[in-house]
Order: C-alpha cells, then structure tokens, then sequence
C-alpha cells in the first residue's frame, strides 16, 4: 500500500512553509497599505488578509479543487531556504512533496488507467553495483537472479504489462518520460530525485515510492515492489 503514515505531517509541514511564504508579501503589504496612509488597523488586516489568502490557495490545492502545484512548489522552496539553516531534518521538505504528492494522487484513484498508458520508473542505483549488464537501454538484459529488484521488478512489469524503463538521472528521467508519454507514473527514487520529479512532470499523475538505501545514498539500494503493486492495482483498470 501507499505509505500514508506521514501525510498528517506532511500537510501541516506544506501550510508550515506556505505560512512562512506569505510572510514577506504579507509586510509589503502592510507597508503599502501604510503608505498610502490607510491606518494601522486596516493596513495590519491587509497584511493578514494576504496570509489568509495564500493559505486557502493551499487548500485549494490539497483539496484537489486547484490542480496546479504552484502552493506545493511555493512551500517546498521556502521549506528548503529553512533546511540550509539546518531548521529540518535532512530531506523533510523533499519527503513532504513526496506525501503530499501521494495524497493527491490517491484521490485521483477513481480514475483507471490502462496498463499502456502507465510507466514504472526507476534508478539505476537500484542494480547491484556488481552486476556486469547494461540496463539502462535494454532492461529486459537482466537475468533475474535476485541479488537487486530489478528482476522483481520486470516481473511487476510482466504482470501488469506496464512500460518499464530505468533511468540514470534527471535528465535521462526527463527524457524517458517524453518518448513514453504515460497518463500514469509510478516512480522509485530517493527523496531529492522524486520531489524535484515530481513537480517536473505535472500534470501526469504520478506515484511516488521512496527507494531504501540500504548501503547509503545512490548505492545499491532497493525498493518494496509490494508498494509498487498495491499502487498499480489501485490505479489500473
Ligand atoms: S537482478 Fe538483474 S540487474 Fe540485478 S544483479 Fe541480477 S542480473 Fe543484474
């Protein structure tokens, strides 16, 4: 299943940084207000009329009334300024994009796709780091022979009859994407890869998992592929 443990933080975490967005437009627009010799009174509720309208474009958002992720990208880009200040634990803002990503997505569950129009996603870094293939252009190379997920992996895609494609890296992610053109994204990669994906690639529904680094960052790392078949049973017809 689509881990849904932390989309409670991750909410609050989303209106944390938009709150903290508005703060500057918010004094603009109390100095203005100011300025133009409204009143302290008026110009404070200005100021806060300001806050109170970037937090309901939020729900509008997290509600899925408004579609596009300019709030998500606005609270994640403040929430990063916070964590070079080391405010955060590591990857938190990347980890919430991610949540409330999957939050999103899940309501759009209703929605089928077929198994044409989904792409299973993933990194390179999830190969055994002593395994002589190539894969990156031809996965169907691998032999299956359980020391990494990829093998587990192609047999999620044989099962669902997906398209399968591994990336290595941003760019080649990007590109993947452009030629297969899938309506449906279930994506594996660490929390960085995935957010900034995430919002690279709307407005095409896209799942998030989070790879497991087993051996640390962008080696040898592995993935649940019961998350990615609870997701793929939930999203395909
Ligand atoms: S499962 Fe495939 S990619 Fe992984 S080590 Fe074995 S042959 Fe290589």
């Amino acid at each position: 299943m689509i881990n849904l443990k932390n989309t409670k933080k991750a909410g609050l975490l989303f209106h944390t940084g938009l709150l903290l967005f508005s703060i500057a437009p918010a004094l603009i627009a109390l100095l203005l207000l100011l300025v133009a010799g409204t009143g302290f009174a008026i110009s404070s509720a200005g100021g806060l009329l300001t806050i109170l309208l970037v937090q309901i474009y939020g729900l509008l958002y997290e509600k899925g009334i408004m579609d596009n992720p300019i709030p998500l990208r606005l609270s994640f880009w403040t929430l990063k300024a916070l964590q070079s200040v080391h405010a955060f634990a590591r990857h938190t803002p990347e980890k919430m994009v991610v949540a409330m990503n999957n939050r999103k997505a899940l309501s759009e569950a209703g929605r089928k796709f077929s198994s044409e129009e989904a792409l299973i996603l993933v990194p390179h870094c999830l190969q055994n780091h002593e395994c002589p293939i190539r894969l990156t252009f031809n996965p169907d190379s691998c032999e299956r022979c359980g020391k990494c997920p990829i093998g587990s992996l192609l047999d999620v895609r044989d099962r669902f009859g997906t398209h399968f494609a591994i990336a290595s890296g941003g760019t080649s992610a990007r590109r993947i994407v452009e030629k297969t053109a899938p309506a449906l994204i279930i994506a594996v990669a660490c929390p960085i890869d995935l957010s900034l994906g995430i919002l690279d690639v709307h407005p095409i529904t896209t799942v998030g998992v989070l790879n497991e680094w087993r051996n640390g960052p962008c080696f040898d790392t592995w993935v649940n592929t019961e998350e990615l078949e609870a997701a793929l049973e939930l999203f395909l017809y």
